[in-house]
């Protein structure tokens, strides 16, 4: 059935813009005047809305937020007080929860982000409470969960992580990176595969609602994939998924024959297209926030400190051979100057030893950069993975990162023009549920680089602002890119996947602060209406 789709403005990535699609089976077989002039059986006339292609995720973590959508609600609350009353709310109607585990609070709330496991004592003492913060590399515990962790003074920081300790040496109640969380998260029960599939319901039903078809999950650990496939074989997977399996030091020789044994499974579904999982993904720091991010020169409030390089150079460079050679694509987590060095050097290190091919490895957050290594980016044909919301001068990068950084530093954070200009391959991500998943709130910031209420006047650091063209094809064409599926979405050109999502409002064309006020009128997926 060929589908007439007529629309004021049709845009797509480096194309002109048109005002008709003709659709065959969820292919686009014709655009502008070719496609008024074919024959149709039906003919779609959305008006003056304007047709995008459906925006793709190239940096979130799903699973994760639909298991925070299932806790306690303590997102955006603004005081410890409102975070104890939410805790305490879910509690109560809740009482079979063995563990009440959620998030995600705001660090930024109190100095340091160094949260108190006394004040979830005061509402809750007799379960283990774990909240996690945004940047999800922190949780904040009742003294229930350090008593069953068995984490005391005596205790000592994990290798790549951090118990927060108040002046006596007592454990406070904050714990950062993965192997402390481990610590306690490890006790907690396992949930069942019918409550983590409805999680991931409740994640995939919140990204379609936003306009995105295609998505990444950039941190799968053990069990996690498992929910995938089996949404995938029960039709729930609604959203495509690209898997990152998150290989950790030392330990990631033993996962080799897991993951393997999972891409094979998920290769033999029956959509190819649904469900992917040919990434690993690599922490190589933490976050600048919670002083972990690893930097070349120290930080300003603890000048012994250069925060936090989780992998040994040899163990890294071994585990990006490895997985590369069986034909994984990495995908970094690098915040601070010294892991984006450390990654760049592995990735050039790696890419001498193991013979030549089309890789695309991803530098996800590539927050903080020394100047000299921005063209190694191109040379290496690294993929630079920017989170658009966070590229303002948020209350989180005023209250936590400046007095961490300096000025100077801090003002040099996500370059993303003068990576354009070294010719870099930017793409977006949402981190979500680290931050909001909704691409239209995110589109418009790194163009003025301002808060939502217009501040600073002239932007931060504006010479590095980009235009509203080059933010919609970062999160559609690039983000492709990334996922080696160019010649299927992204775009909207013959022969591509008819995905698309309908706005009310064309955003070349109106106040880019009143981008975040467009509603998505339609979404498409192959052709089919989603929404
Ligand atoms: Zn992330």
């Amino acid at each position: 059935m060929q589908r007439l789709f007529k629309a004021a403005t049709i845009w797509s990535p480096g194309a002109k813009n048109t005002s008709a699609l003709l659709v065959n089976d969820g292919i686009v077989t014709a655009i502008g005047e070719s496609a008024v002039e074919s024959t149709y059986d039906e003919v779609i006339d959305l008006g003056d809305a304007f047709i995008m292609p459906a925006f793709a995720d190239g940096h979130a973590h799903p699973l994760f937020a639909g298991r925070e959508m299932m806790g306690p609600q303590v997102k955006n609350l603004q005081s410890v007080e409102e975070i104890l009353a939410e805790v305490a709310r879910y509690a109560a109607t809740h009482p079979d929860d063995a563990w009440i585990i959620g998030g995600a609070y705001e660090a930024a709330i109190i100095d340091q982000g160094s949260f108190d496991s006394l004040w979830l004592d005061s509402v809750i003492s007799d379960r283990p409470v774990v909240l996690y913060a945004v940047d999800h590399h922190t949780i904040w515990v009742n003294s229930k969960a350090l008593e069953i962790a068995g984490i005391d003074a005596g205790t000592k920081n994990p290798v790549g992580g951090s118990i927060a300790r108040r002046k006596n040496g007592e454990v406070e109640g904050t714990l950062r990176e993965p192997a402390a969380i481990e610590l306690v998260t490890k006790h907690a029960p396992v949930r069942t595969l019918a409550q983590e599939v409805a999680a991931l319901k409740l994640a995939t039903d919140a990204l379609l609602d936003v306009g995105i078809t295609v998505a990444v999950d950039a941190w799968v650990e053990k069990g996690m994939a498992e929910v995938y496939i089996a949404a995938a074989k029960s039709g729930e997977l609604k959203v495509d998924m690209n898997l990152c399996f998150l290989a950790e030091p030392k330990k990631w020789k033993d996962s080799i024959t897991y993951f393997q044994g999972l891409r094979e499974e998920i290769n033999s579904l029956d959509e190819p297209d649904r469900l992917r999982a040919s990434t690993i993904k690599i922490i190589c720091d933490g976050a600048l926030s919670a002083g972990t991010a690893a930097l070349l020169e120290p930080y300003l409030d603890q000048p012994d400190s250069h925060g936090l390089l989780i992998w040994e150079e040899d163990d890294l460079l071994d585990a990006a051979v490895a997985f590369d050679a069986l034909g994984y694509q990495l995908h970094i987590h690098a915040i601070g100057d010294a892991a984006i060095r450390q990654a760049l050097d592995a990735i050039t290190a790696m890419a001498r030893i193991n013979p030549a091919s089309d890789r695309r490895p991803v530098i996800a957050h590539s927050q903080l950069i020394d100047e000299s290594d921005i063209p190694r980016f191109a040379q290496l044909g690294i993929i630079a993975n920017y989170q658009p919301l966070w590229t303002y001068l948020d209350p989180m990068n005023k209250e936590l990162i400046l007095p961490r950084l300096g000025e100077a530093r801090n003002n040099r954070q996500y370059p993303l023009r003068s990576m354009l200009n070294a010719g870099v391959m930017i793409s977006f991500g949402s981190d979500w549920p680290v931050t909001s998943q909704v691409p239209l709130q995110a589109l418009a910031v790194p163009v003025h680089r301002q808060s939502p209420d217009g501040y600073p006047a002239n932007g931060w650091s504006k010479k590095e602002a980009i235009t509203i063209e080059e933010s919609m094809q970062f999160y559609t064409k690039n983000v492709a890119y990334q996922l080696f599926r160019e010649n299927s979405i992204g775009k909207l050109e013959v022969g591509m996947r008819a995905d698309f999502v309908v706005l009310d409002q064309n955003p070349l064309q109106i106040n880019p602060h009143d981008i975040r006020e467009i509603k998505i009128l339609g979404l498409y997926k192959n052709g089919i209406r989603f929404k």
